[in-house]
């Protein structure tokens, strides 16, 4: 105890500043966004130190394109405001300023320091705090530029990167486990992850996303620590796991999380998955359609891909909840209200997510409707492009007949003409299939569906099937 909090509380031994030339490293104010440049240079005219900080200089330095900027400060939220039009104070856990651009934020933060005064959960004014498993519940701490670097997660996300001077500042090894290419966490693991768990998913997606190694060090208490992830606020969760899924290696990283003991209890919905015969091929679709959208910079749509975490946990439920009795279509809206409650526990689905999850759900049995003016009027629906992006996916994983699938592709693509053409052929087929009496009224559905799923699995020749669009279109979120 006493151990730690000394750790904590003296300065590193490691932490001297050094400068390297930017040049010499290949990295140039040019892989900058010109507006994180602009802060840095507006901040430094009016007296104060400002850098790029964290994944950008990281990036840039690993030849990775930076997507999002951050800049640090010795300037106060209030000051940063002050010298900007459309700047906005914004957290509570921290409080850092966005900077407004266009459709670019640059996020500008304070130096802060880690420095716990107290480790017996009483704390006085301005301290960070923690509660008793250690997490840091708040850590408003202003202090120098070797604190900062010191309370970053990983060695490398604590370089600066300073665009006037051209020069970058590293204190803590960074730039020598760049080359290295090793994830390393600043200070000593378990308490790091005491402090905040969410820096294992962290060290796991950033390894996977920029191919390098975990530490030894900072690797192996991973799967002894694993717990603490339940301590995490869901709403914060959900917001790594999306950014997790979205990285453009979600299969991957899913697979090293698996490996390293993450998976398990951190997203039982996705155990649950894995397990039933046909889940696992439907997630790695979806996911791997996801990957491919994001590195084509393609936009994705997170609603249809919890969508697709979450749809075989519903269809399980619908068939539970249709073979008690009730209705296809009742049946299904339970299932749906069910399966959003019950993960709302562990991962928050913002509400502007789960509206449109659930309507591509809901159009799921409407497709299996081809004998009526019902399928003239699916087309017209909203989201009628993410459901049938999500009908190819479950064609793709063999759990409805192709066919149905190539059959709205061609209704889709077709004339207002021909598409009616198309609904009488379905129309003469079903009564060519039932009896005199059994007109076609529009039920190919349920009939369809069990008949089908014995096919699940079958048709690994068409897992491209989901390409046209996968995740959704943008419109889609
Ligand atoms: P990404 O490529 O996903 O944006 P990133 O490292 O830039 O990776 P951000 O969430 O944008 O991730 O965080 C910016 C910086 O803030 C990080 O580089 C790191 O220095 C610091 N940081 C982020 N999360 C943590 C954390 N949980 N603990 C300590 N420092 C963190
Ligand atoms: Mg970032």
């Amino acid at each position: 105890m006493i151990k730690a909090f000394i750790e904590r509380v003296l300065p590193k031994k490691t932490a001297v500043r050094k400068e390297h030339s930017g040049k010499a490293l290949g990295i140039h104010s040019e892989h900058m966004s010109k507006n994180a440049v602009y802060v840095c240079d507006k901040l430094q005219r009016a007296g104060f130190e400002a850098y790029i900080v964290g994944g950008a200089v990281r990036d840039a330095l690993l030849g990775v394109i930076p997507k999002d900027f951050d800049v640090a400060t010795n300037a106060r939220p209030e000051d940063v405001k002050h010298e900007f039009r459309r700047a906005f104070i914004i957290g509570r856990r921290f409080r850092l300023v966005h900077v407004m651009f266009g459709d670019e934020t640059i996020e500008v933060s304070t130096f802060r320091s880690n420095t716990v005064k107290t480790t017996d959960g009483s704390k006085g004014a301005g301290e960070v705090e923690s509660d008793s498993t250690g997490r840091i519940t708040s850590d408003n701490v202003y202090g120098t530029q070797a604190e900062d670097a010191a309370r970053r997660d990983f060695t490398i996300n604590a370089l600066y990167y300073d665009p006037m001077r051209d020069v970058v500042v590293d204190f803590l090894g960074g730039l020598k486990d760049v080359q290295k290419r090793t994830l390393r966490l600043i200070g000593k693991a378990e308490t790091r992850y005491r402090e905040d768990p969410v820096r294992m998913l962290r060290a796991i997606r950033l390894a996977v996303k920029l191919k390098c190694e975990i530490a030894k060090t900072t690797a192996a208490p991973i799967l002894e620590h694993a717990d603490l992830i339940q301590n995490v606020p869901p709403a914060r969760l959900f917001d790594e796991i999306q950014k997790l899924l979205l990285s453009g290696y979600a299969n991957e990283t899913l697979a090293a999380l698996r490996k390293h003991g993450l998976a398990e209890g951190l997203l039982p919905l996705l155990d649950l998955i894995y397990k039933q015969p046909g889940g696992q091929k439907f997630i790695e679709l979806a996911l791997d359609n996801t990957d491919r959208r994001v590195r084509e910079d393609k936009p994705v749509s997170p609603a249809f891909l919890f969508a697709s975490l979450l749809w075989h946990k519903v269809t399980k439920r619908w068939s539970e909840i249709e073979a008690g009795g009730e209705n296809r279509i009742p049946a299904l809206m339970q299932a749906m209200e069910e399966v959003i409650d019950g993960q709302r526990e562990t991962i928050t689905l913002p509400q502007r997510f789960a509206g449109v999850t659930r309507e591509i759900w809901l159009m799921q049995p409407r497709f299996e409707q081809r004998t009526s003016k019902a399928a003239l009027r699916v087309v017209e629906q909203a989201r009628f492009r993410a459901a049938y992006d999500f009908l190819l996916l479950r064609a793709a994983a063999g759990e409805v007949e192709q066919e149905l699938a190539d059959w709205w592709t061609n209704f889709i693509e077709s004339d207002p003409d021909i598409r009616q053409e198309l609904i009488s052929q379905r129309q003469r087929a079903q009564a060519r299939h039932t009896s005199p009496s059994g007109e076609g009224t529009g039920t190919d559905g349920p009939a369809r569906r069990r008949r089908s799923r014995g096919g699940r699995g079958r048709r690994r020749d068409n897992e491209g099937g989901a390409d046209s669009g996968g995740a959704g279109s943008a419109d889609n979120a």
